[in-house]
């Protein structure tokens, strides 16, 4: 055990195109306040875990058996809690939207093919392309702005949308809605226009769909006439169940056929199917928390502003703020105060996760007080 592991690494026979890659990575620290990725602060109530226990303990006894490759009830208790009219075969499941967007990745891209995404965006997109063997291309978004701290930049518009995918002609595209880390919903005229533009795949990756303003339309209703459409979502925020993994897509039944040549038979436990099950059966309690977390959102871009800095619009349950002089000293006098936040790379920005109010606070405490020390640019 002398040698160093990096040392073991390199003379390993891995991909080439995996050498010197760096694996997805957000902190796991206990801290007292961990605001950093995107959970929901509100443990699971009491009586869904009772349901969840009922389910799980059913399907125990039978756990000799494979279970239900096709997760047919599950499949309809996801169409029925969508809506728009939602067939159960237009639905996908698999652990996590992580999966199900590694397998749409597998079946439409894969070796020899590119994936364009408009960064910044959720990293994991580009990850997951690369260890398919596919070609990542770093999409841009904005106009380009004056000011290196305005959020606006991160918006998408339609012309350069379009402008990129004619320029590139990706095999898959994906749009984010509300884009992770900048928190902002598309305007649903970039993902029509996206979709003119292609031939290949659109993934509308909506994981954080439950918390968007009012007003604000789903991707889903676009589905009708659009055979390379897919919108994929998570229980894994709103749904307070990130350490379940369930993540799933709705799309046409001949896009979750495809779906079938590349996943592993037997993806999804029994166990897995049961909790998914027993807690879409209780999705009102559930997303009780989700207008709570929205007024905590709101509280933390109105209180970021008068303090002098620069928050991103939110239809997600973070907020994306601006006008950091220093903002990795500034995470760092957080995570003094026992507050943990994300620096997702961008200079200037950190990223904050609502939480409970008792959360919402302290970290809003903290940041007053870390400003003292490192005040904002006049
Ligand atoms: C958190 C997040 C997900 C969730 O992934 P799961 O595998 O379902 O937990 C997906 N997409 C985006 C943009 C996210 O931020």
């Amino acid at each position: 055990m002398n040698e160093s592991r990096s040392d073991v690494l390199a003379r390993l026979p891995l991909r080439e195109d995996l050498r010197g890659r760096t694996p997805y990575g957000a902190p796991q620290l206990e801290v007292p306040v961990r605001l950093n990725t995107n959970e929901n602060s509100y443990d699971v109530p009491g009586e869904v875990v009772a349901a969840i226990l009922d389910a799980v303990r059913q399907q125990a006894r039978q756990l000799n058996r494979y279970p239900d490759r096709e997760f047919t009830g599950l499949r309809e208790d996801l169409a029925n809690y969508l809506g728009h009219d939602l067939e159960a075969d237009q639905i996908w499941a698999a652990n996590g939207s992580n999966e199900v967007i590694q397998q749409l990745l597998q079946a439409f891209a894969g070796h020899g093919r590119t994936v364009l995404g408009f960064t910044p965006t959720y990293s994991m997109h580009s990850i997951i392309t690369v260890g398919t063997g596919a070609t990542w291309v770093d999409g841009k978004r904005g106009l380009g702005t004056e000011n290196a701290d305005d959020p606006n930049q991160f918006d998408l518009h339609v012309e350069q949308t379009v402008a990129q995918i004619e320029q590139h002609r990706p095999d898959v595209t994906f749009l984010c809605s509300p884009n992770n880390p900048t928190g902002t919903a598309l305007d649903l005229e970039v993902v029509k226009a996206a979709y003119e533009a292609t031939d290949g795949l659109l993934i509308v990756d909506e994981a954080y769909a439950e918390f968007a303003r009012p007003g604000t339309p789903s991707a889903l209703t676009l589905l009708p006439g659009r055979e390379r459409l897919v919108v994929s979502r998570t229980m894994s925020k709103a749904f307070a169940l990130a350490g379940a993994r369930l993540g799933y897509s709705a799309a046409h039944p001949a896009v979750q056929d495809a779906i079938r040549l590349v996943r592993l038979p037997y993806h999804l436990s029994s166990l897995t199917q049961a909790a998914a099950q027993a807690a879409l059966w209780h999705s009102d309690v559930l997303l009780d928390t989700v207008e709570a977390i929205k007024a905590e959102r709101d509280r933390i871009v109105t209180s970021a502003q008068e303090l002098g800095l620069k928050p991103a619009p939110s239809d997600a349950n973070f907020v994306l703020i601006g006008g950091f002089a220093d903002e990795k000293a500034l995470w760092r006098s957080l995570l003094s105060r026992g507050v943990l936040i994300r620096d997702n790379g961008l200079p200037g920005f950190l990223r904050v996760t609502a939480g409970t109010p008792g959360e919402t606070t302290t970290f809003l405490d903290a940041l007053a007080d870390s400003l003292l020390d490192a005040p904002v640019p006049a």
